[in-house]
């Protein structure tokens, strides 16, 4: 599996470059979205408690950094035609994308796939899944109007390795890795834009916190810890890397944890 964990982003990496992180107020996205910032993007922060967003619009902000945009949304209940309209304000506000991060998500519940409640199952796919399917479809135009756009999916362990109890949540990652390889084969020398996807591995936030109770936080990486592999997909230090699955940590230490599922 694939991992820039050594990447050295220079500063001004993703200077002029619009990008859109979902999930961005709190864990990965949010640390996501303020790096992105600090190494010159415009970010568009989308997720579904405003006051989140609004903390990470000042942090960045303050830091310096290109006034980002707020897009509230729940993907538990967006359509089809509430994407249509976020790419049309996208559109006359800066013409095209040059990166989407799919990074929001939810666990759902860890319970064996016979007594896994419908609804639950529903929503997690709902989230995790066919919401990102949907604002790629109204978003790829946008992408494809940039000279070098990064379209980057979240995944997990349990997205390319099935696990007892992971449910909807590793069926959703799977679907998510199967998403990857058909838009990267069907964008590969048609457009500039290039599909692939990231483990995070453990990483010290609430998810992993509800999927283990009993575990330190203190021992895992925090999302900080694992930017550079995202800050290298999402420049243009890997233009030319297409349908890839790649790893934010180096696999042999996240197997050394108590558990690298998730
Ligand atoms: P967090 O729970 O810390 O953050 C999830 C983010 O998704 C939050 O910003 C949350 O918004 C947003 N979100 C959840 N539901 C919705 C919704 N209905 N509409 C809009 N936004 C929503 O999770 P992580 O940062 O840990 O996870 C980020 C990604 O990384 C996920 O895709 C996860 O599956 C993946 N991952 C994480 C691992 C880990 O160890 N942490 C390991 C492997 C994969 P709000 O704050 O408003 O609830």
């Amino acid at each position: 599996m694939l991992c820039e964990i050594d990447y050295q982003a220079p500063g001004d990496l993703l200077k002029d470059r619009i990008i859109l992180v979902t999930g961005a107020g709190d864990g990965i996205g949010r640390t996501a979205a303020k790096t992105f910032a600090a190494h010159g993007a415009t970010v568009i922060l989308v997720g579904r408690t405003i006051k989140k967003l609004e903390e990470v619009y000042d942090e960045i902000e303050e830091a310096g950094g290109a006034q980002p945009a707020i897009i509230p949304m729940n993907f538990e209940t967006a359509t089809y035609k509430d994407y249509g309209e976020m790419a049309e304000l996208l559109e006359k506000e800066f013409g095209r994308l040059d990166g989407i991060l799919h990074n929001a998500g939810i666990l759902g519940s860890i319970t064996p796939v016979e007594a896994y409640n419908p609804q639950v199952w529903e929503q997690v796919m709902q989230v995790n899944f066919n919401s990102a399917l949907l604002m790629t479809q109204a978003m790829l135009s946008l992408l494809q109007n940039s000279k070098d756009a990064s379209l980057l999916f979240t995944s997990s362990s349990v997205g390319r390795k099935g696990r007892a109890f992971w449910g909807a949540y590793s069926i959703s990652k799977f679907a998510t890795e199967g998403l990857v390889e058909i838009l990267a084969d069907e964008q590969e020398n048609l457009s500039n834009v290039r599909v692939n996807s990231i483990n995070p591995g453990a990483t010290r936030t609430a998810m992993r916190q509800l999927a283990y109770p009993g575990e330190n936080p203190a021992h895992l990486r925090t999302p900080a810890d694992i930017m550079p592999t995202y800050l290298y997909l999402m420049g243009p230090d890997s233009k030319h890397v297409n349908g890839q699955k790649y790893n934010a940590q180096p696999p042999k230490e996240e197997a050394a944890q108590e558990s690298d599922a998730l």
